[in-house]
């Protein structure tokens, strides 16, 4: 059984005693800091010269400095950047600015896992990662609650660095939701797996296949989009609250027949062999090696392939839909229609 742990198991004097660096104020690295900050925590967030988040960090009354200058001062260092600069920051701004003895604290653990940073033996090196995006883990915690964390420790230079890292998911709301113990490995494999083979590429798929079927058999595509789109986030919001089984009872009998007999028909036992050929490539750093070689000749395979995502007929039909929809309200987050493009 996993080890779980709640905010009685945590002492937030730990973190709020430290002067603690957030490098990066994109979705993690905001909720963080602003989670910390009013849990009476001293933040300064880091972010390099002409950063366009400089002015949201200001505007929310946090201190703002450059990476180099934001290390410096820091006990801990929060490295909230995209994956894919972690080293290059890490290289060239942290580790020659980051005090003996300063702890590293992560979000995902791709970084570490795949040793594309190396961090000296001294420092404590912690994981928090909330499961769920950013600006849910400020909008839960700034309602009282907070969205669940997995925490590891890959390396504790100082006998202290689990109560660190519980300290720290205290503060940013993680436990009261919970945290679960976990390992650099098992979270960064498993984060990537369920990304792709579930979350968001497989279900992705799943959907634009099912728009394509309907559509290319003459239904109209914005009945299709309701179908085969819409509805998911009702039918994840059951599974959510109950497994499969709540879903399964809350549809009709004939969805739920439907289910048992189509199911295993559209994601056959070959899906289950492509899934394990994913998780292969994860854990033999193939995924990561690809990924990072082509951010690092700039990303020329990663646009073209979010290009030709946005370009699906299934994202102008629910464009156009969605204005019509009274009941989906502006979200908090500074996501634009169509900026993937
Ligand atoms: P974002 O893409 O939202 O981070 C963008 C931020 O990083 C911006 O503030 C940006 O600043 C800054 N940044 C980019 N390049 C640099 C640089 N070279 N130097 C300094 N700052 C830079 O990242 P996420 O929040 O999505 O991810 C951060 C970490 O959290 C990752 O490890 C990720 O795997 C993990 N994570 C993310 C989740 C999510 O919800 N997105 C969920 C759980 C974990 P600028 O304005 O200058 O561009
Ligand atoms: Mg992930
Ligand atoms: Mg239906």
């Amino acid at each position: 059984m996993a080890e779980l742990f709640y905010d009685d198991d945590a002492d937030l004097s730990l973190i709020a005693g430290r002067k603690v660096a957030v490098i990066g104020y994109g979705s993690q690295g905001h909720a963080h800091s602003l989670n910390l900050r009013d849990s009476g925590v001293d933040v300064t967030v880091g972010l390099r010269e002409g950063s366009p988040s400089r002015a949201k960090a200001e505007e929310q009354g946090l201190k703002v400095a450059t990476v180099a200058e934001a290390v410096k001062g820091a006990d801990v260092v929060v490295v909230l950047a995209p994956d894919q600069f972690q080293r290059h920051i890490y290289r060239n701004e942290i580790e020659p600015n980051l005090a003996e003895g300063a702890a590293l604290v992560f979000g995902h653990g791709f970084n570490i896992r795949f040793g594309y940073i190396k961090p000296a033996a001294g420092h404590d090196v912690l994981m928090v990662a909330p499961k769920g995006p950013g600006h849910l883990v400020r909008r839960e915690y700034e309602g009282g609650r907070g969205v669940p964390v997995i925490v590891a420790v890959e390396q504790d230079a100082s006998g202290q660095a689990w109560d660190l890292a519980k300290s720290y998911a205290k503060a940013i709301g993680g436990l009261r939701a919970g945290g679960i113990r976990t390992t650099f490995t098992e979270e960064t494999e498993t984060d990537l797996f369920g990304e792709q083979a579930v979350l968001c590429g497989g279900a992705s798929q799943l959907v634009q296949y099912g728009f394509e079927v309907l559509t290319e058999a003459g239904y109209q595509p914005e009945v299709a989009y309701f179908e085969v789109l819409h509805e998911l986030k009702l039918i994840v919001d059951l599974m959510v609250e109950g497994g499969i089984a709540k879903q399964r009872w809350s549809v009709s009998d004939t969805a739920e027949y439907g289910d048992y007999v189509s199911g295993p028909r559209v994601i056959s036992p070959e899906v289950k062999e492509n899934m394990k050929a994913v998780l292969a490539d994860i854990q033999n750093g193939a995924f990561a090696e690809r990924f990072i070689a082509d951010q690092d000749a700039g990303a020329p395979e990663f646009t073209e392939l979010r290009a030709k995502g946005e370009q699906h007929p299934i994202e102008a039909t629910g464009r156009e839909l969605r204005k019509m929809f009274s009941w989906i309200k502006d979200s908090d987050s500074d996501y634009v229609e169509g900026s993937a493009a």
